[in-house]
């Protein structure tokens, strides 16, 4: 296979920090798009990856899967870009196309599992996938989004994972006029989801573990703010919400939430995977006909439906600029919840 090196970020251990590297992308085949890559966004998950929280890490490992930038090249048989368009890559990069989930625009469910943009198996080099902490990426056109040409194209990054995670289970789990939403946990994924259920016209509550967020929250346009450590605020809710999304990246107390779900409403996991402590309760489940769920990303025709109405409805994330130089500090500061609330590398900064 034919390869070109190109500048990336990225991490040869766990305890390690990231640091430059140079890692080789395919040439263009038939069917590929190449990217020179404007910004990326730096989602929990990219550190979970760097210090191999899951297991499963093969270093070197270049993180990133909010990718928006212009195509510089196309393959011979790409229809939906050319070279000078912007387009977008989010956290898968290829699928099996063959079965019963990739029929049915479920990618993100493939039986044999999709590639990741980053720490996948990948099918073209034999090797690993690697992210979009780097100059350029080459990936099929199947998996490349059209960008809406009136969003700000750095806050459009976070879309491509914060987004489309949130806006799965929405739409998943008919969230919309009518009915009432809470998000726990205010990050990237939590101030996307906020967003996204307001804009499908949703009642929303935030769950916050201290006050710091509240001001911001209600900024975002959720209604209410209830302080998760405050046992009469959480009183004050019980029985309330359709649909809860759960960002939280960490094992925590489920079962205080479970009480604030109204008769057959959902929790929604998207955030921690693992083993669940304290254990979970099952008599309100039962007694309430309550589900606890879990969700992955979503499918590519969804991803685009998204930003679709992203672009319709002018929603983009809030983005705290900075400079690949700056990643290891901004894995802290996540760490710390001091986000507000999506760091966005400028990729420019890796060119210097
Ligand atoms: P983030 O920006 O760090 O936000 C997580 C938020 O959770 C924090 O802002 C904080 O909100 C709350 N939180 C953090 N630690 C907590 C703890 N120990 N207990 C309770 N609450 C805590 O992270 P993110 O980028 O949104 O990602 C969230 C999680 O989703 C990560 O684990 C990531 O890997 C995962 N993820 C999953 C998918 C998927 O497809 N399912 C996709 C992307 C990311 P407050 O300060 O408001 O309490
Ligand atoms: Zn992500």
């Amino acid at each position: 296979m034919k390869q070109f090196e190109v500048k990336a970020y990225g991490t040869e251990a766990a305890e390690a920090s990231l640091k430059q590297l140079s890692i080789g992308r395919r040439a263009v085949t038939p069917k590929d798009v190449e990217i020179d890559i404007l910004f990326c966004g730096v989602c929990h998950s990219d550190l979970h990856t760097a210090r191999n929280d899951w297991g499963g890490t093969v270093y070197p490992t270049v993180p990133g899967h909010e990718i928006v930038g212009r195509v510089t090249q196309v393959g011979s048989e790409v229809t939906k870009f050319k070279a000078g368009d912007f387009a977008a890559v989010g956290c898968m990069v290829d699928s099996c196309r063959e079965c019963a989930s990739c029929k049915k625009d479920l990618e993100q469910y493939c039986i044999p599992g999709f590639t990741g943009t980053y720490n996948s198996p990948d099918k073209y080099s034999g090797g690993r996938t690697y992210g979009g902490y780097s100059e350029k990426i080459v990936v099929d056109e199947h998996f490349v989004l059209k960008v809406p040409g009136n969003l700000n194209l750095a806050a459009t990054a976070p879309l491509l994972c914060a987004g489309i995670t949130t806006w799965s289970p929405l739409k998943h789990w008919k969230a919309g006029k009518g009915s009432k939403v809470a998000v726990i946990g205010l990050g990237g994924l939590g101030h996307m989801a906020i967003k996204l259920a307001k804009g499908l016209g949703a009642e929303v509550t935030l769950f916050s573990r201290t006050q710091a967020k509240e001001k911001d929250a209600l900024e975002l346009g959720a209604d209410a703010v209830v302080i998760s450590t405050d046992n009469s605020q959480m009183k004050s809710v019980k029985g309330k919400f359709d649909l809860i999304i759960d960002t939280v990246p960490y094992v925590h107390d489920m079962n205080p939430y479970i009480s604030t779900l109204n008769i057959s409403g959902t929790l929604v996991l998207v955030g921690y995977l693992g083993g669940l402590d304290p254990f979970l309760e099952t008599t309100p489940m039962i007694m309430g006909r309550k589900s606890v769920a879990g969700s992955v990303i979503g499918g590519i025709a969804e991803t685009q439906e998204m930003l679709d109405f992203c672009g319709e409805h002018n929603i983009v994330s809030e983005i705290e600029m900075i400079n690949i130089q700056d990643i290891n500090e901004a894995y802290e500061r996540m760490l710390k919840s001091d986000v507000r609330y999506r760091f966005v590398i400028d990729m420019a900064s890796l060119k210097k």
